[in-house]
């Protein structure tokens, strides 16, 4: 499987080459240069098999450039850390089908793909005998996924910038407490967007980032979306029991990543009706769907922190799709859109966005309303960005039609929001209890570029 990028000007690489580019060089986002599409008859044969079993079948169709016995175990590791037995399990509420994604080590669906890349980058990384200097800016669950992920591999060094005091309480120190050596937590005296710029110019400096073999984990890397296909077959398989019925997947939406794994998995031949786009009030991509309307708007805090985002960066992967795989519209398209705002879309381009998709933005006030009745029908307690989408599928989606809603974090990671709505903390699970008490290692530095740098040149192996 060769990959290329949606701006049409690298030479196709191989998988491995693929996740180690991260961004294509070209600007663009990396996608494989075709999907391969399974007949129903194979797809069925896959219902029993475990979530690792599931992954290697999944994955080997992308990664054919891995050794077998070697993907196998790279799978088998990276769930191993999670403490359900079926990874990602579905449990059925009052009609509506929960896929649980939060039981890997940081509470959140970011481990699904950040245990498996941390793995897979340490195994590339060995057999090309190199090492990288992970740099990465986060809002509060990417960073901790990110930490988990590469925590004590020796080829590896991870610095993760926060902004100091503007993340959850759990969130800080769920980074800050994992004290591996090859671990630096930054927090800055500023805003998310201040950490973001930081890193953004620090893989601009093209000297600095060879000089320290900068490597990337934000989701535009194909291997995170890659692990995240997997879980659409797994809760498919554990909703429908003849295989062939539709289903919808409500997935709430922040970077465009997780619902274009639901996309990759539709095209591959699994029988998703639609997807569900559930935004917050940062609604940019639910006015795309309902309007054709795509402009940018100015970011706004909500009780759903990890979807506070306007250029969403994996939108860029389905336009190339809309597009008819045309690379020069893409690029048209993008290199237009910082000075435009906008991209314009054709009334057929739009028919068809309206067939593969349904869209609705869901307001902090019917949030919390959501999770308060949804905890006293039923007695489960949903996270703020679970909420979203389980608010809109209980208005889009009709009856008959399975909806399984991707429960993205655990509630105990957002209590704040959860006491607002049912008046009282979620019950912690294990991972959290205490966490207060662990001894906890972080640096505190202005929103300056000189100090950061100064920092990693120092700690940088
Ligand atoms: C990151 C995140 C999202 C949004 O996922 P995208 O892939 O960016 O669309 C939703 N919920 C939670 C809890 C997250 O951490």
């Amino acid at each position: 499987m060769n990959y290329i990028s949606t701006r049409g000007t690298i030479k196709p690489i191989g998988f491995k080459d693929a996740v180690m580019m991260g961004l294509a060089t070209d600007g663009g986002l990396v996608l494989p240069e075709w999907i391969p599409a399974l007949d129903p008859v194979t797809l069925q044969s896959w219902k029993e098999l475990s979530y690792q079993e599931l992954a290697f079948n999944v994955i080997s169709l992308f990664a054919d450039d891995i050794p077998a016995a070697d993907l196998k175990e790279l799978i088998d590791r990276s769930y191993a850390t999670f403490t359900h037995p079926e990874v990602t399990p579905v449990v059925t509420k009052d009609g509506v089908h929960i896929l649980e994604l939060f039981h890997g080590p940081t509470l959140a669906f970011k481990d699904v793909a950040l245990q498996f890349l941390g793995n897979l980058f340490e195994y590339l990384l060995a057999e090309r005998n190199e090492r990288m200097n992970i740099v990465g800016a986060t809002s509060g669950d990417t960073g901790s996924a990110a930490i988990y992920g590469v925590r004590g591999k020796e080829r590896i060094t991870i610095f993760i910038l926060h902004p100091d005091g503007k993340t959850s309480p759990v969130q800080a120190l769920q980074m800050t407490t994992v004290l591996d050596p090859n671990v630096h937590n930054i927090a800055v005296r500023g805003t998310f967007d201040d950490c973001q710029n930081i890193v953004k110019s620090l893989f601009n400096d093209l000297p600095f980032k060879e000089k320290h073999s900068l490597g990337a984990v934000n989701s535009i890397n194909w291997a995170r979306v890659l692990a995240q296909v997997v879980y659409y077959f797994y809760a498919y398989f554990r909703v429908v029991d003849s295989f062939g019925q539709k289903v919808v997947f409500s997935v709430p939406t922040g970077n465009f990543g997780d619902i274009f794994a639901g996309y990759v998995a539709k095209r591959m031949g699994l029988p998703i009706g639609q997807l569900l786009l559930a935004t917050n009030e940062n609604n940019i991509l639910s006015r795309f769907v309902n309007t054709g309307d795509y402009s940018l708007g100015d970011v706004v805090q909500t009780v759903s922190p990890s979807m506070d985002i306007q250029l969403a960066s994996n939108f860029e992967r389905y336009v190339y799709y809309l597009f008819g795989e045309d690379p020069a519209r893409v690029r048209e398209a993008f290199a237009s859109l910082p000075q435009k705002g906008r991209i314009d879309f054709s009334a057929a381009e739009m028919a068809r966005v309206r067939e593969e998709f349904i869209s609705r933005s869901v307001n902090e006030e019917e949030t919390i309303v959501t999770i308060a009745d949804f905890h006293r029908e039923t007695g489960y307690i949903l996270d703020p960005h679970t909420a979203v989408g389980v608010k809109a599928a209980r208005e889009l989606v009709t009856e008959g039609t399975p909806a399984i809603c991707l429960a993205t974090a655990h509630p105990a990671k957002f209590a704040d929001a959860v006491v607002r709505a049912v008046g009282f903390e979620p019950p912690r699970p294990a991972s959290l209890e205490g966490i207060e008490k662990l001894p906890s290692r972080c640096q505190v530095l202005d929103a300056s570029r000189e100090q950061i740098t100064a920092f990693i040149e120092e700690k940088a192996p």
